[in-house]
């Protein structure tokens, strides 16, 4: 095989198996305690969940896990939490690709594009921007996000420049944070 298969978990709330990446880890402290794991790393027992709160709520409701994650007292609090971590990571990314001039802020032209760029939009922007944006992307199949727009300085829209050292983990972070806030894509 010419790629190493691409690591895939199954989530304790819809029981789907998705890229690991695309999940959001928790691990078990030995002490019985639920924690958040942005970087996937930290050691414990780890499990996984889709960024949406209907698999939280499912992975409640499933015996096997309800012991755990009843530690954390309050579901919503915890989603919540996590929500704060990434939407923290995603201002941080930010901050520093506008820094590092990675980032433009653009109105409904993307300008030059290349397909490894991604291109972040406003959720709160009217649904004819956005499909003009879909529109100017299409042909280059450039990524498309969308998050909330007070982590992008209420800009309609951003380009993320493909030389951006963190883009990979800058767009891991932006994927699961427009499933973590439900803005999905509007086409
Ligand atoms: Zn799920």
């Amino acid at each position: 095989m010419r790629h190493k298969k691409e690591p895939h978990r199954q989530c304790i709330g819809c029981r789907k198996v998705q890229p690991k990446k695309e999940l959001l880890r928790l691990v078990l402290l030995p002490a019985g305690k639920i924690v958040f794991d942005p970087q996937q790393t930290k050691d414990g027992r780890g499990m996984y969940l889709c960024p949406d709160q209907r698999c939280f709520s499912l992975a409640y409701k499933n015996s096997r896990w309800k012991k755990y994650l009843l530690e954390n007292k309050d579901l919503q609090d915890f989603f919540h939490g996590i929500h704060e971590t990434m939407s923290s990571s995603i201002e941080y990314y930010f901050a520093l690709g506008i820094k590092m001039k990675y980032l433009e802020y653009t109105n409904d032209d993307p300008g030059t594009l290349q397909r490894e760029d991604v291109i972040v939009i406003n959720s709160g922007v009217s649904k004819e921007q956005k499909n003009r944006m879909y529109a100017a992307v299409q042909e280059k199949g450039t990524e498309i996000v969308t998050i909330p727009g007070n982590c992008m300085n209420d800009a309609p829209c951003v380009t993320v420049k493909n030389r951006f050292p963190m883009i990979s983990r800058f767009t891991r972070d932006l994927r699961i944070f427009e499933r973590l806030s439900s803005k999905g894509l509007v086409l």
